[in-house]
């Protein structure tokens, strides 16, 4: 997978960069403003060379300072989340306003959002090509329309009577994105392989108020017209007083389809939950690993960021002092108790368990430590095939009894941290039955909130002799 290959060489070739104060503070110590912004999730920071990292990490830390001075200074969630916002569409280092990515056709099509919980009011647009700073044309439709969401030639035509920058379409291609445009054409690198780049920006201001906003080029070689939920409110974008402003980024389409940033707030008004369990449970239990990261801030000035993706660019800061910014967050960001103290001997009695539900013919335990997911793969013998539900099909018809199933063991096991939430493990297989079989296999492990499941396994075996 992807995921597991980048946070491999990431592993390999940078340290984590540690994560700043943590996340709730005391009742006595609260924040009372409080911000937090990111540059996009995707790939590894290991993949950025020294000079994009050195940008991305200088653009963050511009945007988080502008953001502090204002909120210090007694501004106002919704002047700020523009304002900063605004600041990272006008630097090319991100996939928003100037620097987006472009579609299919090579053309920028900017997508944007931002929401006032103070009043609920919200504004979008999607698809303008012309307006440098979407973000503002957002605001514009928020404060000065009766609609929400404005898209394609009608929102461009909007931005005419708005006091807003308007340029020429060819002022938001940048060196940068025609040669990533190139290598994700000329390799088998797709969007998922290059950190995205969409900003986002979340605040409680000294007045008590919150305010998100959110600004994208999409996704890479995106079909001419396509929207992501960046201009989505309730998807990328989402803030009401009283609970929380989130912020999004990554897939746009799994944040539609799960209304992402509006769960957050869902889960903390009728469940009552905080607002780091809340976004823990949609970053590792409901969202597949690598699909994007999540920033946000609750009522009390909390501030919880978290992707699982192998890097996020981030940043927070608030009344306390608090001021950090990150290309990556150890562990995605998640509290540490997500994942365990010994992944090693709880793997091992995984995989021990495994062989005995085979060897007492139960193919359904045996599968529980697999992922259940249309993502899961193996590979061997040259050959991959996908999917939880399909791999359970073909066991059952390959090992009909006991007969088949022999006895299994697995030895020789080597584990091999990738991170905090994935595992390889290395070791032998072998099968004793009539014609008995073996070979070597290798396991991806991923921690998710209900323990360790194996998200990639391959065999040295050829597709007619595979592992059980
Ligand atoms: N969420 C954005 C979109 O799908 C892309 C990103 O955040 O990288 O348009």
């Amino acid at each position: 997978m992807k995921f597991h290959a980048s946070v491999l060489a990431f592993t390999l070739l940078c340290p984590l960069f540690p994560v700043g104060a943590s996340h709730g503070e005391e009742a006595t110590n609260r924040a009372n403003w409080a911000i937090a912004i990111h540059g996009g999730a995707g790939s590894s920071p290991a993949q950025l060379d020294e000079a994009s990292s050195e940008k991305r990490s200088q653009g963050l830390q511009n945007a988080l300072q502008k953001g502090r001075d204002l909120l210090a200074g007694g501004g106002t969630a919704v002047d700020t989340v523009e304002a900063v916002i605004r600041l990272m569409e006008d630097d090319p280092i991100f996939n928003a306003g100037r620097g987006a990515v472009l579609t299919e056709d090579g053309r920028a099509e900017l997508d944007a959002s931002i929401m006032d919980g103070k009043t609920l009011g919200c504004g979008a647009v999607a698809g303008v090509t012309k307006v440098a700073n979407p973000i503002s044309l957002a605001r514009r439709v928020m404060t000065n329309t009766k609609h929400v969401l404005l898209a394609g030639p009608g929102a461009d035509q909007f931005a005419a009577g708005q006091q807003v920058p308007l340029v020429d379409p060819d002022y938001f291609i940048t060196k940068r994105v025609v040669h990533d445009a190139a290598t994700i054409v000329s390799s088998t690198h797709d969007s998922a392989d290059i950190h995205y780049g969409t900003v986002g920006c979340v605040v409680l201001d000294s007045h008590g108020n919150l305010a998100a906003g959110t600004s994208t080029g999409g996704t890479a070689k995106k079909l001419p017209g396509r929207v992501g939920d960046s201009p989505i409110v309730g998807a990328g974008t989402y803030a009401a007083n009283g609970l929380c402003a989130v912020s999004g980024t990554g897939v746009g389409e799994e944040y539609i389809r799960n209304s992402v940033a509006y769960d957050v707030a869902a889960q903390m008004r009728y469940a009552g939950k905080s607002l780091e369990s809340s976004i823990t449970e949609i970053m590792l239990e409901r969202l597949s690993p690598g699909t994007g990261g999540l920033i946000a801030v609750s009522q009390q000035g909390d501030i919880v960021m978290q992707h699982n993706t192998p890097g996020m660019s981030c940043g927070a800061a608030d009344s306390t002092g608090r001021f950090d910014t990150h290309l990556v967050l150890e562990n995605g960001g998640a509290p540490a108790d997500a994942i365990s103290e010994s992944p090693e001997a709880e793997i091992e009695a995984l995989i021990e368990q495994q062989a005995a539900d085979w060897n007492d013919g139960d193919i359904d335990a045996f599968m529980n430590v697999y992922w259940k997911s249309e993502q899961l793969t193996f590979s061997s013998g040259g050959e991959i095939s996908r999917g939880f539900d399909a791999t359970l099909a073909r066991y059952k018809k390959r090992y009909p009894t006991s007969v088949e199933m022999g006895k299994l063991t697995f030895s020789e096991l080597e584990f091999l941290p990738l991170d905090t939430s994935a595992m390889q493990v290395l070791g032998v297989w072998n099968l004793k039955r009539d014609l008995p079989i073996g070979g070597r296999f290798t396991l991806i492990f991923r921690h998710f909130p209900d323990g360790w499941k194996i998200v990639h396994d391959h065999t040295s075996k050829s597709p007619d002799e595979p592992k059980p």
